[in-house]
């Protein structure tokens, strides 16, 4: 089972835990369009970063689809966390597929990687991505997840390491399992 892949000069490596304990440059928010908070990791990020980072999410001007639409991505600081930013993203709610759910999820990533380049991160954490209350098949997700960071490391070649940080073991085995045949492919490359 794979547990990193090596595109572009970086590494793109998995990792079981608590995202809110990194040390990475920035870590990623699976938030929603409000950015007032929420549940699942989205609460643990603003319980353990504190208010500061609400507050700073509070003077971006809500728009129609919120303060950030699902898909995009907007950079806060990170308050008492040890990472410097928190890039809130929004992944879509899975509804069965014909909503554009594998598009937009896989444009909550890029746009993320986007964030974290402008931010000068050499290091990004990222969550499982809409596959807890939004309910994203995690197969599904995973392989979105593995690829849209792949091609935006071939192309960007920054940041240099992304972590996946998945919760469960059971949801690290289904990433592990998904990163194997990508894991083939860079020792080849
Ligand atoms: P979404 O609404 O995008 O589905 P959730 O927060 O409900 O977001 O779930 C996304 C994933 O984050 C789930 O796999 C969940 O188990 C995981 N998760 C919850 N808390 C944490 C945490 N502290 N660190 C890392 N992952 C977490």
């Amino acid at each position: 089972m794979a547990r990193e892949i090596r595109v572009g000069g970086c590494v793109l490596r998995l990792s079981q835990g608590d995202i809110t304990a990194c040390r990475t440059d920035a870590i990623v928010n699976a938030a929603n369009s409000t950015l007032m908070g929420g549940g699942g990791v989205d609460g643990a990020i603003h319980r353990a970063g504190g208010p500061a980072i609400v507050e700073e999410c509070a003077k971006i001007p809500a728009g129609p689809h919120g303060r950030c639409p699902t898909g995009e991505a907007v950079a806060t600081g990170a308050g008492r966390l040890a990472a410097r930013f928190v890039i809130h993203t929004v992944g879509p709610v899975w509804r069965g597929g014909g909503k554009s759910e594998e598009e937009l999820l896989a444009s909550a990533y890029r746009n993320s990687l986007l964030r974290a380049v402008e931010k000068k991160c050499a290091s990004v954490a990222f969550p499982s991505i809409s596959t807890g209350a939004y309910r994203f098949p995690i197969e599904k997700a995973a392989r979105i997840a593995a690829a849209a960071v792949k091609d935006f490391l071939a192309e960007h070649r920054a940041p240099r390491e992304v972590l996946f940080v998945l919760f469960s073991a059971e949801d690290l085995a289904v990433y592990e399992r998904i990163l194997e045949p990508l894991a083939q492919d860079s020792l080849t490359e």
